[in-house]
């Protein structure tokens, strides 16, 4: 199994134009914009996290700001899971409250400055 995601990987990586533009131009479909037309307040979190892979974190963040908190609040659990910190349960709950604070804000944002479309 292991041999086989290795072949895998080693096929996407060694692609002529990387596994980068293989994500491109495989990104899933949002189902609340293919019915709406709209925005859903997650749109754009792929884009951002390829743009982050490569290395653009400007661009990364204006595509979703939320990217980067939310790899970091990713990071800190595995962290808490592993090391059992004092205080980690009461930072994650407000990481959480961050991450969604900053999507919040983002929708919004994108509303009132007509970037749902
Ligand atoms: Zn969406």
């Amino acid at each position: 199994m292991k041999a086989a995601l290795f072949l895998f990987f080693l096929v996407l990586w060694s692609e002529s134009k990387g596994v980068l533009h293989w994500l491109e131009n495989h990104l899933l479909t949002c189902p609340f914009k293919h019915l709406t037309g709209l925005d859903c307040p997650g749109c754009g979190a792929q884009r951002s996290v390829v743009a982050l892979l490569r290395g653009d974190l400007i661009t990364s963040f204006k595509l979703y700001p939320a990217t980067l908190p939310i790899i970091g609040l990713l990071v800190f659990s595995a962290i808490h899971l592993k090391f059992e910190l004092k205080n980690g349960a009461f930072i994650i709950k407000f990481l959480y409250i961050v991450v969604t604070l900053i999507i919040v804000i983002n929708y919004i944002y994108k509303i009132f400055t007509h970037q749902l479309i």
